[in-house]
């Protein structure tokens, strides 16, 4: 049972911080307040750089969980990285609640490249609100809070207690955010049953839900090689052994390419990708180097046999001398699938949701990493899910943008999704 919350977090409430923008929706002022928080995750904790403005952000939700009436929770995992919790509590506070998430920071930006400033919210003639994180995914967490701003002055009560969560540092690998929150108390006290997350955006007038993500392998092949004078031909060099490595290794991405574009039916999740994203060595012109590196990026998708996968790369390193060797930084296990299937009682919730407003809903496999990666090996099933279609996918892109009418029309489907979800039977 959610218990009365200790709050650890100083930070001042602001009595009337609402900014003003005459004859707007004061949801998409909202919406707009929170995008003009800079939150750009550091790398580290040590990284230099302006700190994200995260109790920026802890401020605007304790203001919103007061004004809904709403128990509001924060606590640091790691210095500077607040986790909130703003809990609904249900009728039947002993049932696996219903955990709506969203990570609270964003990427950085390439300023020169944007029509405004990333973070300063501007909304164009048209109702595009051009700003990082306006996808991905402040969105999300306004949706959360407008949807239960609303159930709540309907007079709506739940079953089981509903759960906003907003995590620091998932935008550099959840290290400081949910990876630690998952393992402290005050997770395992929210007795999560079921989550949503975060999805994309669907250029079509369908939406997409994502019920499963591919695995993050990030790896590097050392390949050390005989040194030498620049001027003479040396046997056994380093770059030899990384070009028979390359050439397999490009061989493989364009099968994988290949394969995506032979299939309609295929999505960027449903296949495996490879990039090379470092390539490291050398000391000058004259100098045949004695080691030299390859860094590579792979998404593996989830009908991967991952031991073939790990054998495959194994054997180029190995055919390229014996002496090569292979590295992981992150070698992520197969990732939970989550069921779509009508006889389930959550997917049901979420589903007939849909289906109420009409909605075409596409199933995908979810291409990069979210924090949902954390959650379901832990057992608990998680769909991401953001309610935007009609908009060309740019998170992480320049001129990241969400129309405010997309953001409007957003409401009220988070509001059927979580009145569903919060009210599956035990
Ligand atoms: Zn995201």
């Amino acid at each position: 049972m959610f218990s009365a919350p200790a709050n650890q977090c100083q930070s001042e409430v602001p009595t009337s911080g609402m900014l003003h923008y005459s004859g707007e929706d004061p949801a998409v002022t909202r919406f707009r307040e929170l995008l003009s928080i800079q939150t750009i995750s550091l790398k580290n904790l040590d990284t230099p750089g302006p700190q994200p403005d995260y109790y920026g952000v802890v401020r605007f939700l304790e203001r919103e969980a007061k004004e809904i009436g709403l128990l509001f929770k924060c606590f640091e995992v790691a210095p500077n990285r607040p986790v909130v919790i703003i809990s609904w509590e249900g009728a039947d506070p002993t049932l696996p609640s219903v955990m709506l998430n969203c990570h609270t920071d964003v990427v950085p930006v390439f300023q020169d490249k944007w029509e405004c400033d990333a973070f300063s919210a501007y909304k164009k003639e048209n109702g595009d609100i051009v700003a990082r994180g306006s996808q991905d995914m402040k969105c999300c967490g306004c949706w959360y809070l407008e949807a239960v701003r609303n159930l709540r002055a309907a007079g709506k009560s739940f079953l089981r207690t509903i759960h906003m969560t907003f995590m620091p540092d998932e935008e550099v690998g959840s290290f400081n955010g949910m990876i630690k929150f998952v393992q402290r108390e005050e997770f395992k006290e929210l007795n999560v049953g079921f989550c949503l997350d975060e999805g994309l955006a669907n250029p079509t007038d369908a939406f997409t839900v994502f019920y499963a993500e591919r695995s993050p392998w990030w790896l590097t092949i050392h390949c050390p090689g005989n040194p030498g004078h620049g001027s003479r031909f040396i046997e056994n060099t380093a770059v030899e052994k990384v070009r028979k490595i390359l050439n397999r290794a490009l061989d493989y991405r364009d099968s994988q390419e290949a394969r995506l574009n032979s299939d309609p039916s295929l999505r960027l999740g449903d296949v495996t990708t490879l990039n090379v994203t470092m390539l490291g060595g050398g000391v000058q012109w004259n100098v045949v180097p004695d080691s030299m590196s390859l860094g590579m990026d792979l998404r593996v998708t989830i009908t991967q046999d991952h031991q073939e996968l790990l054998e495959m790369i194994q054997g180029w390193a190995r055919e390229a001398g014996e002496d090569c060797t292979v590295e992981f930084r992150i070698r992520d296990s197969k990732s939970p699938v989550v069921s779509t299937d009508e006889s389930d009682p959550w997917w049901r919730a979420f589903s007939s949701a849909c289906k109420q407003r009409d909605l075409k809903v596409e199933k995908e496999v979810f291409p990069a990493g979210t924090d949902s990666r954390v959650i379901r090996p832990l057992g608990i099933p998680a769909l991401g899910f953001s309610a935007i279609n009609n908009t060309p996918i740019l998170l992480h892109d320049h001129n990241e943008f969400l129309n405010e009418r997309v953001f409007l029309k957003g409401i009220p489907i988070y509001e059927d999704i979580i009145s569903n979800l919060a009210s599956v039977k035990p």
